[in-house]
């Protein structure tokens, strides 16, 4: 690994739509934590949200930020109580850093927690720079079979790790999803993992339809052309990656009775509700925030060859180029771009 440089090279969103390469100082690992070479990460919608309009909701970008958060690399230092052994290790990072001491921490829902500190979200940096922290235990080693870019893509797959654990899919449930962007592919893989057989996932796009069926989808449908088919299902779960009324409604018509709905995609933020189908089909109706410890699973389902995240790849940029990473990430055409920042 070398020597540790005191700069380094980072990507910074200056104001909505603009970006520039600035040298920054390497940040020193604090108690607890470790100091992360960075090697590759995802480019998610956030980040091309944050970039195209300046904000999510109600977190504003109002100084300048790094954005990206799905981040892999390997421990170059360590901070005070972090055993110098960790130097060297390949890890893929939990970008959650919760409190660790209000309620919601210590009742089991730390991804709730009001205080969490969370990679490319106002005002903390992200990872398209050249060096990280993170605590210690957020930074999970992962096996040499493992690929920068796979250990990357830990953090969309543990989006369906939860969302599949939030949905209760057992073995020979049948799963509708809504949307095969990356998100929907991830839900996919996630729910085959517990044992989903029937695996219905929609969308528009030719391509992603085409698509997901190599990422956990026994069946792909079109939400329009073949409603009728949609129409038909009662899935044991239903999983909403698209954020569109339409889909949601549809897919709430299509949850058994007694069956659940999760909430996964961010869209309209408001949408109205068929209160007489969740009450009498007694529809359990949840909603996902990001995920509470998915690595070991994600690590292991992904080295056992049961999930596939390299073959999501579809463009890789170097850190120079993260715009242009973040305008192809937009494209329909594209699953998951990758910027590259320090090549394996
Ligand atoms: P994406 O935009 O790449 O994918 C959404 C897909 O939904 C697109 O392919 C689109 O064609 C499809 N779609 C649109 N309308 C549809 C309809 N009526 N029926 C079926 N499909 C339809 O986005 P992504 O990166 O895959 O993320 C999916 C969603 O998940 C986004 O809304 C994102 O904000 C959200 N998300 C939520 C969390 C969380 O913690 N809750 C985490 C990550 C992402
Ligand atoms: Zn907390």
């Amino acid at each position: 690994t070398g020597t540790i440089p005191t700069t380094m090279r980072a990507s910074v969103l200056l104001k909505q739509g603009v970006i520039e390469m600035q040298e920054r100082p390497v940040p020193t690992p604090g108690d607890g934590e470790v100091l992360v070479r960075v090697a590759s990460v995802g480019v998610c919608g956030s980040d091309v949200h944050y970039y195209k309009h300046g904000r999510i909701g109600d977190m504003v970008v109002t100084a300048p930020i790094v954005l990206g958060h799905e981040v892999s690399g390997t421990v170059v230092g360590v901070g005070r109580g972090v055993s110098e052994d960790r130097v060297g290790d390949r890890v893929a990072i939990d970008p959650q850093v919760p409190c660790r001491q209000c309620r919601q921490c210590k009742t089991g829902r730390s991804n709730l927690c009001p205080f969490m500190e969370f990679y490319a979200t106002p005002p903390f940096d992200g990872t398209f720079c050249d060096y990280v922290t993170a605590p210690a235990d957020q930074a999970y080693t992962v096996p040499d079979s493992l690929s920068d870019e796979s250990a990357a893509l830990l953090e969309p797959l543990s989006v369906g790790l939860w969302a599949a654990h939030k949905a209760d899919v057992g073995p020979g449930d049948q799963v509708l999803i809504a949307g095969a962007g990356p998100i929907g592919a991830m839900c996919a893989q996630a729910v085959r993992a517990r044992g989903a057989t029937d695996v219905v996932v929609t969308d528009f796009v030719d391509s992603r339809r085409e698509r997901i069926t190599s990422f956990g989808a026994t069946r792909a449908l079109h939400p329009v052309q073949d409603a009728d088919e949609i129409a038909a299902i009662r899935a044991d779960a239903f999983i909403d990656c698209s954020g569109a009324t339409p889909a949601v409604l549809s897919g709430i018509a299509s949850t058994r009775g007694g069956g659940t709905v999760v909430l996964v995609g961010l869209g309209a933020e408001e949408m109205p509700i068929p209160v007489q189908l969740i009450a009498t089909r007694e529809i359990n109706l949840t909603g996902v925030f990001r995920y509470i410890d998915t690595w070991p699973r994600g690590i292991a389902l992904t080295s056992a060859g049961t999930v596939h995240l390299d073959d999501m790849v579809t463009a890789r940029y170097p850190l120079e180029q993260v715009e242009d990473a973040l305008n192809a990430d937009s494209d329909p055409l594209s699953m998951k771009a990758v910027v590259v920042v320090n090549p394996a």
